[in-house]
């Protein structure tokens, strides 16, 4: 596909953005925002409180680059991916009329984002917790202009393989967004290095989960110069805050901490699962990619329920595809320990060794 112009909304085309004031001019004598010139709540070596952002965010682009090996005109930031899910609907579907499709069971959003612009969402079940190639590539015929794929995917914690979602890339004329929110706990290739090939290819990153900071609320896309225009076309003028900026710069400063981090948990998850495993209540463990288990019991809700009394919160799942299933995201060493322990104490289990080296 050598543009992908055809798929955009009318209005979308015809826009004139909002022309902001920071995007502008960034120094001088500054009189043209109707900000307050006192910075009355900065603090000393922070950020000014009392300017706007500079829209365009160009040195958390630049450091994003850096450190995914992209280019900052590829990059877009967001409030947390999920402003990218929305962005990317209202760029790309006409309400009542156009569709998204997705592969189900996964991340609600996809849906919720959609529902909220009345745009029609089309479920392809997963196979086995695979993509079904034959089918995502009939539900992706038009109506559908987007294509989300979740990989690693949540709430299942599986992988698509990189050959199965690039063959889906070659033949589909949607918009393909693939959501690598997990990607740092797979170890697999992301699919940024791609991006020259596919110009319908969009590539989500987030902050908030290998990089530790949810809090902060950032969340990217990697994508052409053409849709990554349009992205900034349609997001809100100062979508990132001074404070965000400067915690995820001197994150970024740290970075290397993440990967001893991804290696801890990743073990650890694997050493949860092991116990888990013992237990004679739990019926199936998915493979995970992820920082998190997806559990089948033989019975979620009592050990939901018994586990919410004793403080420790896990994630129920339900529907057609996943009733009976929990959640369970890896923490620290003594989290998943008093985890553990409290499966065993209050599931009447005594047989198990659970308590060790989780
Ligand atoms: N994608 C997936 C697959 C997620 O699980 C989540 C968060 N649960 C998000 C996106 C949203 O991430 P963010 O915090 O960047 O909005």
């Amino acid at each position: 596909m050598k543009s992908i112009e055809h798929l955009v909304r009318e209005n979308i085309k015809s826009l004139e953005p909002y022309s902001s004031a920071r995007s502008l001019h960034l120094s001088g004598i500054l009189l043209d925002a109707n900000e307050n010139p006192y910075d009355l709540f900065g603090q000393p070596g922070q950020p000014a409180l009392n300017r706007y952002p500079n829209g365009s965010n160009p040195e958390l682009k630049a450091k994003i680059a850096e450190q995914f090996s992209a280019a900052s005109k590829q990059i877009t930031v967001g409030n947390g991916s999920d402003e990218i899910i929305d962005l990317m609907i209202r760029i790309f579907c006409e309400p009542r009329v156009d569709r998204i499709c997705v592969c189900v069971p996964t991340y609600s959003m996809y849906r919720v984002a959609a529902n909220i612009q009345d745009v029609d969402v089309l479920e392809v079940p997963l196979k086995d917790y695979d993509l079904d190639e034959a089918a995502v590539q009939l539900a992706c015929l038009s109506p559908t202009k987007i294509l989300f794929l979740c990989n690693p995917n949540n709430p299942t914690s599986t992988l698509y393989s990189r050959e199965k979602v690039l063959r889906l890339l070659d033949t589909l004329n949607c918009i393909v967004v693939v959501d690598e929110a997990y990607m740092d706990f797979a170890g697999e290739a992301s699919l940024i290095g791609v991006l020259d090939t596919y110009k319908n290819l969009v590539v989500m990153r987030t902050f908030s989960k290998a990089y530790a900071m949810a809090g902060v609320r950032l969340g990217f896309a990697f994508a052409s110069e053409e849709i990554t225009a349009l992205l900034h076309k349609v997001k809100m003028p100062y979508n990132i805050n001074v404070l965000t900026t400067q915690a995820v710069l001197e994150g970024l400063d740290h970075a290397a901490r993440i990967g001893p981090v991804i290696t801890e948990l990743v073990e650890r998850r694997e050493l949860l699962e092991q116990k888990l495993r013992d237990f004679d209540f739990v019926e199936e463990i998915l493979p995970s990619h992820t920082n998190f288990l997806c559990v089948k019991f033989t019975n979620a809700e009592d050990v939901f329920k018994k586990m919410l009394a004793r403080h420790i919160v896990l994630r129920k799942l339900s529907g057609p595809y996943l009733a009976g299933y929990l959640r369970i995201s890896v923490g620290t060493e003594a989290e998943n320990r008093l985890l553990l322990d409290a499966l065993t104490e209050t599931m009447g289990v005594s047989t198990v060794n659970s308590r060790a080296n989780a």
